[in-house]
């Protein structure tokens, strides 16, 4: 027999956390788009800059290892939303930047944070060792 506790009628409701993943998924993916767009000049930016975020110098290798080796995001410096369709020279017009810091570049949609800018935020933080301190003070898993 099937049971109508109110138990069993909360657990088939969909989770609001459900909800809000599939509003992040659909940022998320503006993102993908934004590299897959040309995967030659992909290549070329990181033949040109390297793999060592320009912003923050994470290096995804040297921190994750064999599993982060190759792994960068490539940043258009100049938008792709404002210029349309253009020329590209990868020198000039694109940057590889880290995951995090390629976030804090886009997180005003009216204003794009050049690598410079973000340089000089992560220089002017207020602590350096707030990262290490808070991991410290987790302990280990
Ligand atoms: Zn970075
Ligand atoms: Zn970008």
């Amino acid at each position: 027999m099937r049971s109508f506790t109110p138990e069993a009628v909360i657990s088939n409701r969909p989770s609001p956390a459900f909800k809000g993943y599939h509003t992040d998924g659909g940022k998320k993916s503006r993102y993908t788009t934004y590299y897959e767009r040309n995967p030659f000049y992909r290549a070329k930016a990181i033949e040109i800059h390297g793999l060592v975020c320009t912003a923050c110098g994470m290096d995804f290798e040297s921190t994750y290892g064999f599993f982060g080796a190759g792994f960068i995001h490539v940043h258009h410096n100049k938008p792709v939303s404002e210029t349309g369709p253009t020329r590209i020279n990868p020198e000039v017009d694109m940057s590889v930047v880290c995951p995090n810091c390629h976030a804090m570049i886009h997180r005003k949609r009216d204003r794009t944070l050049t690598v410079s800018e973000v340089r000089d935020l992560l220089s002017k933080r207020p602590n350096k060792e707030m990262r290490l301190t808070a991991l410290d003070r987790k302990g280990p898993a």
